[in-house]
């Protein structure tokens, strides 16, 4: 068995990693030369529409992806000769706002309100929709914050429309939220699903920074409903893999943002703090394996290395701290690594967390 695998990055190098332990072989297409997937599994270095590498790829059983910008010719190619999961209409929803979310939508699934902004006119027609404060995105490419504007007041729509006005856009209303939640699935090709618990997530300016699961202010109403709202959007789109939907919670209500087509930063705990990773999940899922249970026996959680990577050495032999350095250059606003953190009570993940903020830098206290 041969998984491809579109994109290269530290994804993709956790996804060939995770299919060595199941002694299934990788092949990774990325067109940047050091992509940190090359550490571990064979990398074509070539353009998305390289012939030569498209033909290694279609000569694989299956083909995937941990990168959701791939050109859609790239995965129409791939799809004449190959199975390709998840389905590559799942990367078009989700590669779109606008699709994304009235996908939600139709299947019931609360969001902001939103609407389409094609023109200038047709901001001030969705202001007077959706009303202010409000958040303008860009419909594609946006990610870790990037491509979006928050309009508090008028005089903020002007420069936010000089900003982004000449992409697509959508205009969101703002949410007031307690805490950002994010769900990961995973579905096999039978259709069977599995879920890991949801997981609460601290951002900074826009860049994930800590992640806590099972996040503990999530009812198992809440959590049911989150099921099956991601259960409905698997359903619809055929879904083989991982799929995590970030919310925003307010109350018993959880908001979908967005959803993520592949493995996804905030479900990273999951390496050791599940019984089954999501890039275990991901490969057993498209390689048509019985998915591995999810179960979390302790409270876990996750820091991100972003940016810069200090002296990691006090965390060296530190017990149920787990430090992944991807191997990547050091630039600001680039995630480097990822620390994973287990223990026995709330009070000791605490404890242990502050530990290791005070080692790799705490993001959230400008550190
Ligand atoms: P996104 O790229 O949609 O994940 O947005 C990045 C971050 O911006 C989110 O994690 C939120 O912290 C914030 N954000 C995005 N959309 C909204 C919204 N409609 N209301 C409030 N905050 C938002």
């Amino acid at each position: 068995m041969k998984v491809g695998i579109l994109g290269g990055g530290q994804l993709g190098m956790m996804l060939a990693e995770a299919a060595e332990q199941l002694a299934i072989e990788t092949l990774v297409l990325d067109p940047k030369p050091d992509a940190v997937a090359g550490r571990v599994t064979r990398h074509l270095a070539a353009d998305w529409g390289d012939a030569t590498a498209l033909d290694a790829l279609a000569a694989c059983d299956v083909v995937t992806y941990e990168f959701e910008n791939v050109p859609s010719e790239t995965v129409e190619r791939l799809v004449a000769r190959v199975p390709v999961h998840p389905s590559p209409r799942s990367l078009v929803v989700s590669g779109d706002r606008l699709r994304e979310k009235t996908l939600f939508r139709e299947l019931g699934i609360e969001t902001a309100p939103f609407a389409v902004v094609d023109d200038r006119a047709g901001l001030d027609r969705a202001i007077a929709e959706v009303g202010l404060p409000a958040v303008l995105k860009t419909r594609r490419f946006g990610y870790d914050g990037k491509g979006q504007a928050v309009l508090r007041s008028a005089a903020d729509v002007e420069p936010a429309w000089q900003a982004l006005g000449s992409q697509a856009l959508i205009l969101e209303g703002f949410v007031d939220f307690d805490r950002e939640v994010s769900v990961g699935a995973a579905r096999g090709r039978d259709g069977r699903t599995v879920f890991w618990p949801a997981t609460e997530n601290v951002h900074v300016d826009g860049i994930l920074h800590l992640s806590r699961a099972p996040a503990e202010q999530v009812s198992e109403a809440l959590f049911a409903r989150a099921v099956e709202g991601l259960e409905a959007v698997m359903a619809k789109l055929d879904y083989v893999g991982v799929l995590v939907v970030e919310f925003f919670q307010q109350g018993e209500h959880l908001i979908a943002n967005e959803m993520a087509c592949r493995v996804h930063n905030s479900t990273h705990w999951t390496i050791e703090g599940a019984a089954t990773s999501q890039f275990e999940n991901q490969i057993r899922a498209v390689a048509g394996l019985p998915l591995g249970s999810t179960a979390t026996p302790r409270p876990a959680a996750m820091v991100n290395l972003v940016g810069e990577l200090r002296d990691l050495s006090p965390l060296d032999g530190e017990r149920d701290v787990f430090v992944h350095v991807y191997g990547k250059s050091p630039e600001p606003g680039r995630k480097l690594g990822h620390v994973t953190i287990l223990a026995d009570t709330r009070a000791e993940l605490e404890a242990r967390i502050a530990k290791v903020l005070a080692v790799v830098g705490d993001r959230a206290a400008g550190g």
